[in-house]
C-alpha cells in the first residue's frame, strides 16, 4: 500500500475520500484463486464456462458470452444480463464479456461497453473482453484463468485475441531467457516464470553483475551477463551450446533518455532505439535464423503506455515502444506458422526505481490518473507476461495488453 492508500483506507481519510470525491484505491487481490461464484449468461459455446463454480450473490465475476450478438438490437442483452447483476459483484470482481470477432459493427461495438465498465468498477474490480475466433473454443482456458484470477489485478479495459487451441500445462522442464533481469519488472519476471517451473537464464549488463547472480540464485536459474546490444551470435550460441535451445524470450531490458526533442541530441535517440528496439529485432531474427526458438516457443516483448499514447520528453522511448507493438503486428504471423507465438504487455505506471525517481506531483498524477487509483506492481507485469508463456496460450498470439489499472491516457 503507498502512503495516500494507508491514509485513505483510515477513518479520517475514508471521510475525506467520500466528501472531496478524492481517488479512493482498493487494496488489489493478487492471488491465483478464481474469482467465485461466478454468474454466467449468454452463448453456451466454450466448454470452459460450464467449470465454472456458480452460485449465488455476492459474485466474485460476471462472464457473458456475447458469441451470438451479431445486431445493434442484440446489444440489449449486455445491458438485460449486467444491470441487475453488476451491483451483487464483490470486491475485486471480474467482468469478462466474450466475443467472437471485432469484424461486425455489434462485436465491435462490445469495447466501448466493456472499457466502460472497467471505469465504472469500484474496489479493485476489473472489466476485460476476450474475442475467441471460431474454432479456437478450446484455446481460451488459460487466458480466462489469468483475467479470473488475482493475477490479473491491474489489467482492465482490454481486449484479448484467443485465435488457436492449446493444452493446458506448466513451463516445467522449459527454459526462459529474461532480459534486464537484474531488478525491477525484469527481476518480478524471473521469479514468476521460475515459480512455473522453468529454468531461468537471467540476462543483465556487466556492470549490473552482483544483482543479476542473486536474481539468478533466488529463482535457482542462470546468470547470464551480456550487454544485449552486442552480437546476437553470443546469444544464441549460449543458448545453443548450454541448453540446446530456449523456449521462452522476454525482451524486457529498456532504458529511458527524456528530453523534450528540440533538446535531444542523437546520441540519446540512438541509445533508446538500439536497446529498446534494435538489437530486439536482431535477436528475433538470430533466434529464427538459428532455430534457437524451439517450437511452441514464446516472445514477449515489453512495451509502454507511452507507445501508445505518446509523452511530453519522450519522443525516442515512445517511438522504440511503438516499435515494440510494431514488432509483435509483423512476426505474429510468422511465428504462428512455427506453433509459437510473440505478444507484448504495454505496462504502464508500475512502482520500480524508475518511476520512485520521478518528481512528486507527476509521480501522483501517475499513479491516481487509472480506473484503480494506485500504481502497479512488477508482479502485475510478470504474471501477465507468464499467462503469454505459458504453453496453454499457445492460441495467444499478436496480442498487446496494457498492465495499466486502465489508465486514462491513450486508447
Ligand atoms: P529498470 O531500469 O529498473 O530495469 C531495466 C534493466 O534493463 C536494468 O537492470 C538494466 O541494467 C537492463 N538493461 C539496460 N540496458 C541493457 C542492455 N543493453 N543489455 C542488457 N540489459 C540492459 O526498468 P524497469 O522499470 O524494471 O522496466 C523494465 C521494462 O519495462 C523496460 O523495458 C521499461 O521500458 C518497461 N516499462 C517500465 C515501466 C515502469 O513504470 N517502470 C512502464 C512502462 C514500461
Amino acid at each position: 500500500m503507498d502512503r495516500y492508500q494507508k491514509f485513505a483506507s483510515s477513518g479520517l481519510g475514508r471521510q475525506l475520500v467520500r466528501r472531496l470525491g478524492l481517488p479512493n484505491p482498493y487494496p488489489l487481490r493478487r492471488d491465483a484463486a478464481l474469482a467465485t461464484p461466478v454468474l454466467v449468461g449468454g452463448a453456451s459455446r466454450l466448454p470452459f464456462l460450464k467449470q465454472l463454480e456458480t452460485g449465488s450473490a455476492p459474485y466474485g465475476a460476471l462472464v457473458f458470452d456475447a458469441s451470438d450478438i451479431t445486431t445493434v438490437g442484440d446489444l440489449r442483452q449486455l445491458h438485460d444480463f449486467f444491470h441487475p447483476a453488476i451491483t451483487q459483484l464483490g470486491p475485486c470482481g471480474r467482468v469478462i464479456v466474450i466475443g467472437r470477432s471485432p469484424d461486425s459493427v455489434a462485436q465491435r461495438a462490445l469495447e466501448g461497453f466493456v472499457r466502460s465498465v472497467g471505469k465504472e468498477l469500484r474496489r479493485g474490480g476489473t472489466a476485460n473482453l476476450v474475442h475467441v475466433a471460431d474454432g479456437a473454443e478450446d484455446g481460451v482456458e488459460s487466458t480466462l484463468r489469468f483475467l479470473l484470477s488475482g493475477r490479473s489485478a491491474y489489467v482492465s479495459g482490454q481486449v484479448v485475441h484467443v485465435s488457436g487451441n492449446a493444452a493446458a500445462s506448466t513451463l516445467q522442464g522449459k527454459v526462459a531467457l529474461v532480459t534486464g533481469a537484474s531488478r525491477g519488472i525484469g527481476e518480478a519476471i524471473a521469479t514468476v516464470l521460475g515459480r512455473e517451473g522453468a529454468h531461468v537464464i537471467c540476462l543483465d549488463v556487466p556492470a549490473a553483475g552482483d544483482e543479476l547472480s542473486k536474481v539468478a540464485n533466488s529463482v535457482g536459474g542462470s546468470a547470464l551477463q551480456l550487454d544485449i546490444t552486442g552480437d546476437p551470435a553470443r546469444l544464441t550460441s549460449y543458448l545453443l551450446e548450454r541448453h540446446g535451445g530456449v523456449d521462452v524470450v522476454v525482451h524486457n531490458a529498456g532504458i529511458t533518455r527524456d528530453k523534450t526533442l528540440a533538446r535531444m541530441d542523437s546520441s540519446l535517440w540512438d541509445s533508446v532505439l538500439e536497446v529498446n528496439l534494435a538489437c530486439q529485432e536482431r535477436v528475433n531474427a538470430a533466434l529464427l535464423e538459428g532455430d534457437v526458438l524451439r517450437s511452441g516457443g514464446r516472445i514477449v516483448g515489453v512495451s509502454s503506455i507511452a507507445g501508445i499514447a505518446g509523452n511530453v520528453g519522450q519522443t525516442n522511448y515512445a517511438t522504440s515502444k511503438a516499435g515494440v507493438i510494431g514488432m509483435v503486428q509483423t512476426l505474429a504471423p510468422v511465428l504462428a506458422a512455427r506453433g509459437a507465438t510473440i505478444n507484448a504487455v504495454a505496462p504502464g505506471f508500475i512502482e520500480t526505481k524508475m518511476t520512485a525517481a520521478v518528481p512528486l506531483m507527476t509521480r501522483e498524477v501517475g499513479r491516481r490518473m487509472n480506473s484503480l487509483s494506485q500504481g502497479g506492481l512488477p508482479i502485475d507485469v510478470a504474471e501477465t507476461v507468464a499467462w503469454f508463456a505459458a504453453p496453454g496460450s499457445g492460441g495467444v498470439n499478436g496480442n498487446v495488453v496494457r498492465v495499466c489499472g486502465q489508465m486514462l491516457l491513450g486508447a
